[in-house]
């Protein structure tokens, strides 16, 4: 009898041809042949890939919106929805500070970027980070129709919470509704799932492009930098965040690793974790088990402001243009490091590149050179794609824990290998 093949195998195999093929291209210099440039890279794999990560953006926003709605009526209690969001909010800062402060040990230990020229820097401008007042103001959105049009995470939420906990207090009368609600999201679901079927050709070929479109050739010259960050990633993703899930969990994170790994390959594929957000709430509710009523509002929150991964890489480029620029940031400067990166991730949303923008904030706030950033530019897209993979992982560890500590988590789920895969 023929087995057939699950969609993560499917994924993996995507991603692995599509660095295969990418090194191909790039390392023989064939991506420097017009035709090969125009109709294969930038046509047809650019053309698959992109309309691959518009069909996941696609979904977000009423996946988000439906199951929110479910999720507070699901829960049906607003001193629960409260705990949720406490918890998951402390925990999400936990780890991206314990992230950047790991980052930081690990990049000075190494010393890395002393004695580099400067003048290899490409040029980089910054941007001004906005004022914490307004981050506030604009998580009540003044129109929601726009904060949808526009995608707007922080506003979504605030506004979807508010409409299930009126739905709940209307009562009888707001049912069907609710139930309408229900089934919306069912379809929702529905939809990531064929959207999910032609998953494994567009991975292949958004990678594909992307290490062919690599400067290879610079990451020789910032070995150093994109050794200490990729470390520290695997450190945190490895170690830390499954010390996490142990400790307030007692779940296995051997388990954890292996259902991940669809969504890191999903993230690492789009380096954007909003774009995940379809693939991770698929992933926790059908394969760890997680509770919609938790993981509803814990993943699209994650995905906005938790960023492990970027705050761990500026933590390593922080050190690096540091000692680049021989400025003395002390323990005090790098405190304001961590602080500033915390904060930068709540106002920010977890797209393609965002994380030089939150570290040009950083840098103004703690008078490094901003346009040092131009230094570790041209690696950044492949940084982009591992550090995303690590946020998500984040976004999962913590819903995951949040359930759990809830009652919100179904164990025999959870430790079934197979859970969730019948509908792939
Ligand atoms: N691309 C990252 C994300 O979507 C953010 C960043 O580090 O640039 O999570």
């Amino acid at each position: 009898e023929k087995k057939k093949m699950s969609l993560t195998v499917k994924v993996l195999l995507g991603m692995a041809l599509g660095i295969l093929v990418g090194l191909v291209l790039n390392l023989t210099g064939l991506i420097s042949n017009s035709f090969v440039d125009t109709y294969i890279v930038n046509g047809l794999f650019h053309v698959v890939g992109k309309m691959f990560v518009n069909a996941l953006k696609m979904l977000v926003v009423p996946l988000v919106f439906f199951s929110l709605i479910c999720g507070v009526c699901g829960i049906g209690d607003i001193r629960m929805l409260g705990r949720v969001g406490g918890k998951s909010f402390a925990l999400y800062m936990m780890t991206t500070a314990i992230a950047i402060a790991t980052a930081i040990i690990i990049a000075v230990s190494f010393g890395i970027g002393k004695g580099m020229n400067v003048d290899s820097a490409a040029a980089f401008t910054g941007k001004e980070s906005p004022p914490l007042t307004q981050v506030l103001i604009d998580i009540i959105p003044t129109n929601p129709v726009k904060s949808m049009a526009q995608g707007d995470m922080l506003p979504l939420i605030f506004f979807s919470i508010l409409l299930g906990i009126s739905m709940l207090l209307v009562g009888r009368k707001a049912k069907p509704f609710v139930e309408g609600a229900e089934i919306a999201n069912e379809i929702m679901m529905k939809m990531v799932n064929i959207v999910m079927a032609v998953a494994p050709y567009a991975v292949f070929a958004l990678i594909a492009k992307a290490v062919a479109t690599l400067g290879l050739d610079l990451l020789a010259s910032l070995a150093g930098y994109v050794l200490v960050l990729v470390g520290a990633l695997m450190f945190h993703l490895f170690i830390t965040l499954m010390i996490v899930l142990k400790v307030f969990s007692g779940l296995s994170p051997a388990m954890f690793l292996k259902k991940i790994r669809n969504v890191q390959v999903f993230a690492f594929s789009t380096a954007s974790s909003n774009a995940t957000i379809p693939v991770t709430m698929r992933t926790v509710t059908e394969r760890f088990g997680v509770n919609n009523s938790v993981a509803s509002f814990t993943v699209p929150f994650g995905a906005t402001i938790n960023m492990d991964g970027t705050a761990i890489m500026q933590g390593v480029a922080t050190v690096f243009i540091a000692n680049v620029y021989n400025v003395e940031l002390g323990v005090g400067g790098y405190l304001t490091v961590i602080l500033m990166s915390v904060l930068a991730s709540i106002g920010t949303a977890g797209v393609p590149g965002v994380g030089l923008i939150m570290l040009s904030m950083v840098f103004t706030q703690v008078g490094l050179p901003v346009e040092g950033i131009g230094l570790v530019l041209g690696v950044d897209r492949l940084m982009d794609m591992i550090r995303t993979a690590v946020n998500v992982s984040g976004d999962a560890t913590v819903s995951t824990v949040v359930a759990k500590s809830e009652g919100k988590l179904d164990i025999d789920v959870y430790n079934d290998p197979l859970a969730g895969t019948h509908n792939e």
